[in-house]
């Protein structure tokens, strides 16, 4: 019998929409790195198509898929809770699906995708405050992440005020602070490090969610959003400040997922080259 590497079955990428998704490129560059005969594809699944997509990748045997927007959430209710990480859980999300003996099986490798691009700033993140935009999904890896590597006080600001309580409802233990949009200016300046995890900079003329001229000289920043350099990182960097994309969370939450299906680990490095290559 063939083992799951030699068989090269297919995996993919599901979600809605999903043509723009660079996971193909970035995993089929490392499987031809690796010499894996496996090929990764993205596939367009709505949430009523999820289930007949489980099904399928069972049916094939195929090691698994990795989920993004809108099925990260809805795959929690098709995947019994014994076969779901405690991150699934925490962050009531996931975007890796795997085959285990007792079936289909869940992790979130955002969260560890995250916190392998903000690491190198550990000192930062455990002895002053950060400041989150946003309060999507994207966010509450961000703070479980900030949490994790140490961070003591997270400052947390959303356009809709009423989601960032909501989003410190959810996690009680986390030293979270909504920051309220009298108060914004005033707290904000407190922190070193500031991440945008709202989706504003997708679109090229899309302003940043952070004022300029509140940037500090001391201050770095983050910024989810991997496919353009948004306002966001340009008023960073202009400032000479040190500042990065999303591009590492992208790619370190793919090489994560390989620990799942092969468990084995990509070359980095490839995955982060050809990406960095198609968004020149
Ligand atoms: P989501 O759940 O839809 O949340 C979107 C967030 O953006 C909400 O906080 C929303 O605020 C805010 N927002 C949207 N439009 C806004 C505007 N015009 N002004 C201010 N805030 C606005 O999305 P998500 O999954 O958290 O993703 C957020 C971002 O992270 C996206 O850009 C996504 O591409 C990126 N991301 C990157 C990676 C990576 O690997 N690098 C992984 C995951 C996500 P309201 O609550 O007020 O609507």
């Amino acid at each position: 019998m063939k083992t799951v590497e030699e068989s090269g079955s297919p995996l993919w990428v599901v979600g809605k929409p999903i043509k723009h998704s660079l996971s193909p490129l970035i995993h089929n560059a490392a499987f031809e790195n690796r010499g894996m005969k496996h090929r990764y594809f993205a596939l367009e699944v709505g949430v009523e198509e999820l289930e007949e997509f489980l099904d399928v990748l069972k049916k094939i045997k195929s090691p698994g898929a990795n989920l993004t927007l809108p099925l990260k959430q809805k795959i929690l209710e098709l995947v019994p809770p014994k076969n779901q990480t405690s991150t699934v859980k925490k962050l009531g999300a996931a975007n890796t699906v795997y085959l285990t003996e007792e079936g289909p099986a869940l992790e979130n490798t955002d969260l560890y995708g995250f916190k392998k691009m903000v690491e190198k700033w550990k000192k930062i993140i455990q002895d002053y405050p950060v400041l989150v935009l946003g309060a999507g999904g994207a966010a509450r890896a961000c703070v479980l992440g900030l949490e994790e590597l140490g961070c003591r006080k997270i400052l947390l600001w959303n356009r809709t005020t009423s989601r960032a309580v909501e989003l410190k409802k959810d996690f009680p233990v986390l030293p979270l602070t909504v920051l309220y949009s009298d108060d914004f200016e005033r707290l904000a300046s407190d922190a070193l490090m500031v991440v945008n995890a709202t989706s504003l900079g997708l679109d090229g003329r899309d302003p940043s969610p952070f004022p300029s001229d509140s940037i500090d000289p001391s201050m770095v920043g983050v910024d989810l959003i991997y496919n353009r350099t948004t306002k966001f990182i340009s008023d960073f960097r202009r400032e000479g400040q040190a500042a990065t994309g999303g591009l590492k969370m992208l790619v370190y939450q793919a090489a994560r997922s390989w620990n799942f299906w092969f468990d084995r680990k990509p070359d980095v490095e490839v995955m982060l080259e050809v990406a960095r290559k198609k968004l020149r």
